[in-house]
């Protein structure tokens, strides 16, 4: 059982490094982990031309979760005959996005339309409900679901192992690495961001012992158990100083008063420039550069980042 294993850089965000869909060739075939958005179904549909594939040959499509930088394809694939693999509480709304897409347009505000795209439905008998621990056979190849909320709440990784090697296709559940840095960045948005179930879901994915970690953002960061194993524990660092900033930030916004007064709007204006002023030195540190914490860890992804919060601990306080 032999297999190969491609990060394709889709220009997500039309920024380089920013999301990958994983293209793995085994012994009967070709399956993607990711399917990107359908903003960049274009680019992905060239890159696999260029490896001598048509997307009608992806047989499977297997998803982390169905946040639209990683399902926002799955519709074009569902197109031709792929079948796609999902946790259950993702299932209804990629065979009906009705709601998806109206919280991805709230969510993403003025970004939605350049760099998402809508998700077309995928026919019910195409998605396939995935649960916790379940093996799905693609490319010839065993992949099993380990179920990781905390990012989001129907979030698998994918585990794929060989000989020695655990290949742990991750999704969002170790954040994001910011391009030409070491800054892990740590992704809350609304609705499903829970912290202690994410801390729960790390050490879920530490005791799989993987070799090789496959970020959607940001690719493979590890190659060994033991790089594996720090790189896990920083995420765990991170998520924790992150969460614990994220918490003092929304109990002032919502101790402000109510969403629709302006006392709420200037809190939450002081809390986007008190966290931004908070995070960016830290990214500096690690070697993000002036321009990546523009366009990563900007107002967008602090805004997204305090929505999350202000979700959670208003009913988790
Ligand atoms: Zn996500």
């Amino acid at each position: 059982m032999t297999f190969q294993i491609q990060a394709i850089d889709v220009g997500y965000l039309d920024l380089a490094g920013a999301a990958n869909v994983f293209f793995i060739e085994g012994p009967a075939g070709f399956t993607l982990v990711e399917s990107g958005t359908a903003a960049t179904w274009p680019a992905l549909e060239t890159q696999l031309e260029q490896r001598g594939v048509h997307p009608t040959q992806i047989m499977d499509l297997l998803l982390t979760h169905i946040h639209l930088d990683h399902a926002g394809a799955a519709g074009h694939f569902a197109a031709g005959d792929s079948r796609v693999w999902v946790h259950s509480f993702g299932v209804p709304h990629l065979i009906n996005p009705t709601k998806l897409l109206a919280s991805s347009r709230r969510v993403h505000g003025e970004m939605y339309e350049r760099f998402y795209g809508d998700l077309w439905p995928t026919p019910e008998p195409q998605v396939l409900a995935v649960s916790d621990g379940q093996i799905v056979s693609a490319a010839g190849l065993a992949f099993r679901a380990i179920e990781t909320p905390g990012h989001a709440r129907h979030h698998h990784a994918w585990l794929l192992e060989h000989a020695d090697e655990r290949h742990v296709f991750v999704g969002d559940a170790l954040g994001i690495a910011v391009p030409n840095s070491n800054f892990i960045s740590i992704p809350t948005p609304p609705p499903e961001f829970d912290p202690l179930a994410w801390k729960h879901s790390l050490q879920r994915l530490r005791d799989t012992a993987p070799t090789h970690l496959w970020l959607t953002h940001g690719g493979l960061q590890s190659s060994t158990t033991a790089a594996a194993r720090q790189f896990i524990d920083r995420v765990q660092a991170r998520l924790e100083e992150e969460s614990a900033l994220l918490q003092r930030l929304a109990a002032v916004i919502i101790a402000s008063g109510a969403r629709e007064s302006d006392a709420y709007q200037v809190a939450l204006s002081q809390a986007i420039h008190e966290y931004k002023n908070w995070l960016h030195p830290k990214a500096v540190a690690a070697g993000v550069s002036a321009q990546n914490n523009a366009k990563f860890l900007g107002d967008y992804f602090v805004r997204m980042n305090l929505q999350g919060a202000l979700r959670f601990y208003s009913t988790n306080a």
